[in-house]
């Protein structure tokens, strides 16, 4: 079944542009300042980084400043690797530069417990010391089991445990929104 839409396509759209100028005014990264920090977008595969693909190019659209891009592959830092089903490696990808004293912002589709996070920040340290850390998600369903927000959100949606969020992206689904399943 469809479920219940919560983002139409448009809505989508909107709301990744909303985030996109919200990490320009937060970042100032279009400030020309010598010390303002590099930006890198690092998507947390799949969704992740196509989302983080779309933001920067909607920053560079509306500053003129290409933040850095790459991806993050966090399956081998889950305190869950031995428990869950594997699943096939994604790529990661540093941007040349690296991550060294970038403002690095984490890319994810939906947070949920925060594990995901706390593993992608593993990772992280075996790339570089960044200055900082932020991250950006299209949609927080709630449910943290740590201590993890998002300073990006395109939607807050509470949740049951049992529902389930699909986020449908026109690179990998044909077409964009956001739906709420009942398990
Ligand atoms: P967490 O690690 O915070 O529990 O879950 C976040 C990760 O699992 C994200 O990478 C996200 O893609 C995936 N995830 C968790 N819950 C959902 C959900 O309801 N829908 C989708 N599409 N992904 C989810
Ligand atoms: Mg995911």
């Amino acid at each position: 079944a469809a479920g219940r839409e919560l983002l139409s396509p448009s809505d989508v759209q909107r709301t990744v542009a909303r985030i996109a100028h919200q990490i320009i005014e937060k970042t100032a990264l279009d400030s020309g300042d010598a010390d303002a920090p590099r930006v890198v977008l690092m998507g947390i595969p799949t969704r992740g980084t196509t989302l983080a693909n779309r933001l920067a190019a909607k920053i560079e659209e509306f500053s003129g400043v290409r933040p850095a891009l790459g991806s993050l592959d966090i399956t081998l830092y889950r305190d869950d690797l031995r428990t869950r089903p594997h699943r096939p490696l994604e790529r990661t990808s540093v941007p040349d530069g690296g991550i060294e004293n970038a403002l690095v912002v984490l890319v994810d589709d939906v947070l949920f417990s925060g594990r995901t996070v706390r593993s992608a920040l593993d990772g992280l340290r075996d790339l570089g010391r960044p200055r900082a850390v932020q991250l950006a998600v299209l949609i927080d369903r709630g449910h943290r089991e740590l201590p993890i927000r998002a300073d990006y959100v395109g939607k807050n949606v509470p949740t049951s445990r049992a529902e389930d969020i699909s986020v449908l992206l026109t690179e990998h689904d044909g077409h964009d929104g956001v739906y709420l399943h009942q398990e």
